[in-house]
């Protein structure tokens, strides 16, 4: 089972800093939720995971099983196993969903070793089926035209393709309605493992009444400051989060 460390992680963009030395550590099996109050450093975080290279780090260390994450590239990232479902999803004009998909997965796989394209489109046909996708969307332009939900809905699509063991999800229920949400819910479910970790960033509470995590914690000013279990990410729903600041002595 995958072991996924984050340790003392500083991170800045255009020399401002974000991150401001944060710790996390995702085993297999578990699902871990972030929460925080909008800017405080979430998105930040998952990019900085995978490796984009506009946020600097600029302290602290990212390992999955011991292997230095901060070293890889990249590519080499995503081939070790971690995957982002985006915010905001680019679209790419000219490459069709089965195009980008089926390169994606064979860049994980060895030479030679490449996924048939009989074997890819009866998985992809498969996976779209039980996230209730159309299948024209097997060729339409990635995310080109889709609507939020749709590109949501896709970025699951990838994930259950990809079979990733550290699957990030950020603000993966925005803009879903409630049966998309339960779809979105569903493919994150099905997916659990002792093989994978997961780590849900929401602004909400709502898509955790679906997919009930293990942890919660607040993310506020580029540092966790307050972890626990399903009852924090409720209390927050209620209470926003004035309460912390104030039993943290945070300012804003
Ligand atoms: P969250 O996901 O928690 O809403 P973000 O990680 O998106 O927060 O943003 C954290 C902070 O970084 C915000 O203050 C935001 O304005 C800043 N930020 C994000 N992207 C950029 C950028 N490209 N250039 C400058 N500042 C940025
Ligand atoms: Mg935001
Ligand atoms: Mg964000």
């Amino acid at each position: 089972a995958p072991v996924f460390k984050i340790e003392g992680l500083k991170a800045a963009i255009e020399g401002k800093e974000i991150l401001k030395g944060l710790d996390l550590e995702v085993k297999g099996g578990e699902i871990h939720a972030i929460m925080g109050p909008n800017g405080t450093g979430k998105s930040t975080l998952a990019s900085t995971i995978m490796g984009h290279p506009k946020y600097e780090v600029t302290e602290g260390s990212i390992s999955l099983d011991g292997e230095d994450v901060l070293e890889m590239a990249v590519d080499e990232r995503a081939r070790a196993g971690l995957f982002l479902a985006m915010q905001y999803p680019s679209e790419i004009a000219g490459v069709t969903n089965a195009d980008f998909l089926r390169s994606a997965i064979n860049a994980r796989r060895e030479e030679g070793s490449e996924i048939s394209l009989i074997k890819f489109i009866r998985q992809m046909e498969g996976r779209m089926k039980e996230l209730e996708m159309n299948p024209e969307f097997m060729h339409r332009y990635l995310n080109e035209g889709f609507s939020g939900g749709e590109k949501k809905r896709n970025e699951i699509l990838q994930m259950l393709m990809l079979d990733p063991r550290i699957a990030i999800l950020d603000e993966i229920d925005s803009g879903l309605d409630i049966d998309a949400l339960r779809i979105v819910a569903q493919g994150v479910n099905a997916m659990r493992s002792e093989d994978r970790g997961f780590l849900i960033i929401t602004h909400y509470q709502r898509l955790l009444d679906y997919v009930t995590p293990d942890f919660v914690h607040v993310m506020m000013q580029g540092r966790i400051v307050k972890s626990g279990g399903p009852e924090l990410a409720q209390r927050l729903e209620k209470e926003g989060y004035d309460w912390i600041k104030e039993e943290l002595g945070i300012v804003d």
